[in-house]
């Protein structure tokens, strides 16, 4: 067969099995090209300079044929977050765990080799990114919130010189308005988990990260709006970029 066919023998092919998956999006940094590629809900995959880090990896078919892990970020219990079983399909036996305490509490010992245990506040550097654990919970604060403040982590990442901030499930909360030099924010906006679209917008206009991604968007009454979210962000700062990205492909 001519080369010429072939390649349209095998177009079909390529695209079902990238069709899922959003396109990646790429941002420079000091350490080279930034891989932003969503993933799914929560779960996102971030590559620089051969480093991979998945956040809240979540169902182990939306990692078939992917690079593995050279950290795994997780931001709190829930089962959209914590997915022991896909943690243990995808990682490498040098793949370093960040998580906060409650979520190391529920390690097997197997895993506690690459740990690192970061409360709100704290901070480590892996593989030269400094990774910075910021407060993420539910307002009114209340002991019997889904989110309580202290127990999950969102994350604050300076790679090579951008700083990348995910949300984790949260409102909007001070921490997250009063964060600085936000280069990329992915921020959640599902009720009644999180917050609405509304109260999403106002956070990001208090703090103006350069680029937003909504993601964690699926809540009870199906996905939110995100394009509202998008015209109230824009209307409120046209420098804001919003890029609405489908974090919920068909299976
Ligand atoms: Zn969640």
């Amino acid at each position: 067969m001519k080369p010429f066919l072939l390649t349209l023998l095998f177009i079909p092919i390529l695209h079902s099995a990238f069709a899922q998956r959003a396109l990646p999006d790429t941002l420079k940094t000091s350490l080279g090209p930034l891989t932003i590629q969503p993933i799914q809900h929560a779960s996102l995959i971030l590559t620089v300079q051969g480093i991979t880090i998945y956040a809240d990896p979540s169902n182990p078919d939306n990692y078939k044929g992917l690079v593995a892990p050279d950290i795994i970020l997780v931001t709190d219990i829930h089962g959209d977050h914590f997915d022991l079983k896909t943690i243990e399909a995808v990682k490498k036996s040098s793949t370093v765990l960040v998580v906060p305490p409650v979520v190391a509490d529920k390690l097997p010992d197997a895993d506690k080799a690459h740990l690192i245990v970061l409360k709100n506040g704290d901070h480590t550097t892996q593989s030269g990114i400094t990774i910075r654990a910021i407060p993420m919970y539910n307002l009114p604060e209340s002991p019997t919130a889904m989110h309580t403040k202290g127990r999950g982590n969102g994350y604050v990442l300076d790679i090579g010189g951008k700083l990348i901030y995910l949300s984790g499930d949260t409102q909007g909360i001070p921490e997250m308005r009063s964060l600085k030099n936000i280069d990329v924010a992915f921020i959640c906006m599902n009720l009644p988990y999180t917050m609405d679209v509304q109260e999403a917008a106002d956070a990001v206009l208090a703090f103006k990260p350069r680029i937003v991604y909504p993601y964690h968007y699926r809540g009870n009454n199906g996905l939110s709006d995100i394009h509202a979210f998008k015209t109230l962000v824009e209307a409120g700062d046209k420098n804001i970029e919003v890029r609405l990205r489908d974090w919920y492909p068909a299976k």
